[in-house]
């Protein structure tokens, strides 16, 4: 290992980060978007830098206030209700007879809890939905209801560490689909080029202002992608 490669490991780390990831092992992991924010992460690092409180969480409830309290250092808060209420522990049900398999559900689940193909039945896994409602308001059909577990029983730390695994799965498969069809439509412009430099129907002159035509829409469609990529910051849409 040389110098610089030690200067890197030995950079301490940001304390609100660490703090996020306490707050964060905390969070129910639904990433049901209640509390306002895109997921439990964002929400965390919300509480860490002080700009959100400790009482938005619904699924967490006032078990989950306790923890963050405790944590905190800070005395409890009741939950705040403009972000919703405590409920027993729902799943998602469709009603297959309805559903025209639009897909809509599949592309909201945040921990991939639905199966199924376009333009066929899709069936929800209940044993890891984690009942966040995402997949409700989407459905063009109204065929998704929430359906209390029974018998009832508690979201647990075992449940969370599941929907978490879930969910950084999911999110790394879109950003790798993401990128592999940039990667695939990066390709066409070069192709578009190829194409023009082939062309004998073509005068030089005209040849060249095609492809600075080419160019150019290459160029603004990657500075569209640049600020598309930019960080948008955690509040939910
Ligand atoms: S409200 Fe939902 S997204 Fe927000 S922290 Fe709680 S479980 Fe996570
Ligand atoms: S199936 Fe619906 S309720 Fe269940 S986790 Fe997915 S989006 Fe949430
Ligand atoms: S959104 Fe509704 S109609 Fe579309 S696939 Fe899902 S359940 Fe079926």
């Amino acid at each position: 290992m040389n110098a610089a490669d030690r200067t890197v490991l030995a950079t301490p780390l940001d304390p609100l980060d660490l703090l996020a990831d306490r707050i964060d092992a905390l969070l129910p992991q639904t990433q049901c978007r209640k509390c306002g924010f895109a997921g439990c992460r964002p929400y965390a690092e919300a509480i860490a830098t002080g700009s959100a409180q400790i009482n938005r969480c619904p699924p967490g409830g006032t078990p989950g206030i306790a923890k963050l309290a405790s944590l905190l250092g800070r005395a409890p808060l009741t939950l705040d209700l403009t972000h919703g209420t405590e409920q027993a522990l729902r799943v998602a049900r469709i009603d297959e007879a309805l559903c025209i398999g639009c897909t809509l559900c599949i592309e909201s689940c945040p921990v991939d809890a639905i199966i199924g193909a376009t333009k066929r039945m899709h069936t929800v896994l209940p044993q890891v939905c984690t009942g966040c409602d995402l997949c409700v308001a989407p459905c063009p059909m109204d065929c998704i209801a929430m359906i209390e577990v029974h018998p009832p029983r508690a979201w647990s730390s075992d449940d969370a560490a599941v929907a978490r695994a879930r969910f950084h799965r999911r999110t790394v498969r879109l950003a790798q689909d993401k990128l592999d069809n940039e990667e695939r439509l990066a390709t066409k412009p070069v192709a578009k080029l190829r194409e023009l430099d082939g062309r004998d129907d073509l005068t030089l002159e005209q040849s060249d202002q095609k492809k600075a035509v080419v160019q150019a829409a290459m160029e603004r469609a990657r500075a569209r992608r640049a600020t598309v990529a930019a960080p948008s910051g955690g509040a939910a849409p």
